[in-house]
C-alpha cells in the first residue's frame, strides 16, 4: 500500500489517501500494519521534527535519508565517509555490533521554490 508514496508520512496521512482511493480500511489497521512492517524492515520509519512517526517504503540495504520537512518527499543516501566515521568511532571506544541511523532534513526543489523563508515578523 505504500507503493505509491514518493515519501514519508504519517500513519494518518497514508490512511487518508487510501480512503481517497476508495479503500476502507480503519486508521488503527493500517498502523497496526505500519508498525509490523517496520518491525521486519519492510519499511523505513523516522521521526520528523514535528515528532510524528513516519514511514517510507525503501531499499533493504543500509541507507540514510534525506527528507523535505514540507512535504515528505525522501532520497536515500549512502555516506561512505558516515560509515568510515561510525566504524572508526567504534574502534576507538572498543564497541562492536554498532549502528547508526542518520536522516537529514530540508526542503526540496519544489517545496524551496513555494514555501517562503521563515522570517522574525512582518517584513
Ligand atoms: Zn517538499
Ligand atoms: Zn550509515
Amino acid at each position: 500500500m505504500l507503493t505509491q508514496l514518493d515519501g514519508f508520512r504519517s500513519a494518518q496521512e497514508i490512511h487518508a489517501a487510501m480512503r481517497a482511493r476508495g479503500d476502507h480500511v480503519g486508521l488503527a489497521t493500517v498502523y497496526r500494519n505500519l508498525v509490523l512492517m517496520a518491525e521486519t524492515g519492510e519499511v523505513d520509519v523516522l521521526t520528523r521534527e514535528d515528532g510524528e512517526q513516519v514511514y517510507f517504503r525503501c531499499s533493504r540495504q543500509h541507507h540514510h535519508h534525506l527528507v523535505c520537512r514540507s512535504c515528505g518527499h525522501a532520497i536515500e543516501i549512502t555516506g561512505p565517509a558516515v560509515e568510515r566515521w561510525a566504524d572508526a568511532l567504534a574502534e576507538q571506544h572498543g564497541y562492536t555490533n554498532i549502528s547508526h541511523t542518520l536522516e537529514v532534513f530540508g526542503l526540496c526543489p519544489k517545496c524551496s521554490l513555494t514555501v517562503p523563508p521563515h522570517t522574525d515578523g512582518p517584513p
